[in-house]
Order: structure tokens, then sequence, then C-alpha cells
């Protein structure tokens, strides 16, 4: 498959991820895009952020006009029923939370139902690729299309290549990217993490361990790395406003899997926080962790 023949692609998680990329697909790439989660309510709740990022961002700012807003939300169909939505798929790209057993039997029941020729992409931060692959009958056409929060702002897509991923799935993907604006690096997908996550989660582990020894609070953490290395966010920061603890969370049996227990278990600081049902390491800092 050449990339002027995607027409239709699926976005499989209609949360923070899927939503943005479902996004990117219709306002830059003009295609049709169905998305899916698992009940209506998520559904209507990733296609209302659609729209309420379309109207921030881009109406009120003059970059686009409500008509042109109109074409590109009315491309994207919502829908709780994966067969269905992917039935006519050139490209399907999986978002939904980080574990690899879900994963996989996402990627088995796309190969089911999506045509052939598509190509089923994953959008994981951290997982292995050949992994997902494995349940499905088309191991050359499974590949990482890594995209970096916030979507439409991050230039950066990492294409991540499986022990079966064939070139063309490859470049098809790179092409992909770029069509989006983005730059895409190619890497193999034997590094958890790839190459950017594997890289900043090492120097995440540090800035939570310093939180964890009260050694300073998450803002004088951040304030030291982003003066002192010229970053235009902390780390802490940066992971609150991704939704980062919930990925950790959700994906520490496949760390402990990849890394040894460890490195891969969760650092009890983050366990902590997400048990009492915090996402925002700042807030827990203020309201439980600097308190005697
Ligand atoms: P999220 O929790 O915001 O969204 C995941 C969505 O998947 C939820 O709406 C959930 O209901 C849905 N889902 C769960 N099971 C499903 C199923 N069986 N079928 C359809 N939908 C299902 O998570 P997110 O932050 O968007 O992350 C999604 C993926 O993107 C993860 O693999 C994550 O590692 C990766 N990622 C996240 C970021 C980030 O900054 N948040 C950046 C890059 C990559």
């Amino acid at each position: 498959m050449k990339i002027e023949e995607i027409k239709k692609t699926t976005v499989i998680g209609a949360g923070a991820m899927g939503a943005q990329i479902a996004e990117v697909f219709s306002r830059i790439g003009g295609y049709e895009v169905g998305i899916v989660d698992i009940s209506d309510e998520l559904v209507k709740k990733g296609c209302r952020s659609i729209e309420d990022r379309l109207e921030r961002f881009f109406v009120a700012k003059g970059k686009l006009t409500a008509e042109e807003k109109k074409i590109i939300v009315n491309r994207i169909k919502g829908s709780t029923d994966i067969e269905a939505a992917s039935r006519e798929a050139d490209v399907v790209i999986e978002a939904v939370i980080e574990k690899m057993a879900l994963k996989k039997e996402i990627f088995k029941k796309l190969d089911e139902s999506a045509p052939s020729h598509a190509i089923l992409a994953s959008n994981t931060s951290y997982l292995n690729i050949s992994e997902m692959a494995s349940p499905t009958k088309r191991p050359d056409k499974v590949v990482g299309i890594h995209f970096f929060n916030p979507v439409s702002v991050m230039r950066l897509v990492e294409v991540v290549r499986g022990a079966r991923t064939s070139n063309e799935t490859v470049e098809v993907a790179c092409d992909l990217a770029k069509k989006l604006g983005k730059e895409p690096v190619v890497c193999k997908d034997t590094s958890y993490g790839f190459l950017a996550n594997r890289a900043y989660r090492a120097l995440t582990d540090e800035a939570i361990q310093m939180v964890w020894e009260r050694v300073a609070s998450p803002e004088e953490i951040d304030k030291a790395l982003k003066l002192g290395y010229n970053l235009p966010m902390g780390p802490l920061e940066l992971i609150d406003m991704v939704g980062g603890w919930a990925i950790r969370a959700s994906s520490e049996e496949d760390a402990m899997r990849e890394l040894g227990p460890e490195r891969g278990r969760l650092h009890p600081l983050v366990r902590a926080m997400v048990r009492a049902g915090y996402t925002k390491i700042y807030d827990y800092w203020k309201d439980a962790l600097s308190r005697p």
C-alpha cells in the first residue's frame, strides 16, 4: 500500500491520545475516521474533546472557519463496535490503555475485521510491537506509530518496527507521519519505551525519588530542571499534564517483565498517589506528601 491509497482510518480508544489522533487524521490528513471506545458515553466524551480543541485552538484563533470545523468534525464517526468501525479501514491505530494483554486482544479482533491490506498500528508508549502482532496473521503490517502529547503540537513520531514489520509498512508509517506534519524517527521495538520515553523515564524516576525523599517540592525540582537544562517544562508537570501516572500504573506488570522487579515496579509514591485517586503529583504533594 502507498500513502495515497489511504482513505479511511480507525482509531481504537477515544481517550486523551485517541481523540487527538482522530483529530489530526481528519484535520490535516483529510481522512475519514472511525473512533471506537467501550461505551457511548466515552465515545461522546472523546468527540466532544475534539470539537472543544478545534474551537479553542483553531476557530477562536482564526485558523479555521466554523464551516471548516464542521467538515473536520463530520468526517469523524464515533462507535462502540470495533469490528464494524474497522471493516473498511486502510489504517487502524490502537490507543487504548497501556496494557499488553488488552492490546493483544484488540489486535486479534482487528486482524479478523480489518481488510487484509490494512496497516494495524499501535500508539503504545513502551510496549513491544512484535508481541502485539503475535495474535495476527499479518505481523508484516503491524507497526508502532507513537505520537506525542499534545498531538497537534509535538513534532516527533516514533515509528517502531517489530521483528516481522515489513519495510513497506515502515515506509507508509513514516509517510503518514510526514503527511500529518510530523518528523518520524524509526527504531526497533526491543527497547522498552523506544527512544524518547526510555531516556526520559530515567530522568523522571530521579525526579519522583527526590519528591519522595522530600528533597524539595515538585515545583522546585521542575524549576531546577527547566532552568538548569533549558527544558520548556519540568518532568513532573509534564507527566501531570499528559496523564502519565495512569500509564505507569496500568503497565506495571509489563514494566516488571521488561525491566525486572527493581526497575519495573511502580514507585511507592506513584502507587500511593494513584490509589488515593490523584492524577497530579503537584496536588498529591500539596494535599498529602508535604504534610507532616
Ligand atoms: P486514556 O486512558 O486517556 O484513553 C484510553 C481509552 O481507551 C479510554 O477511553 C478507554 O475507555 C479506552 N479503551 C479501553 N479498553 C478499550 C477497548 N477494549 N476498546 C476500545 N477502547 C478501549 O489513555 P491515553 O493517555 O490516551 O493512552 C492511550 C495509549 O497511548 C497508551 O498506550 C499510552 O501509552 C499511549 N500514549 C499516551 C500518551 C499520553 O501522553 N497520554 C502519549 C503517547 C502515547
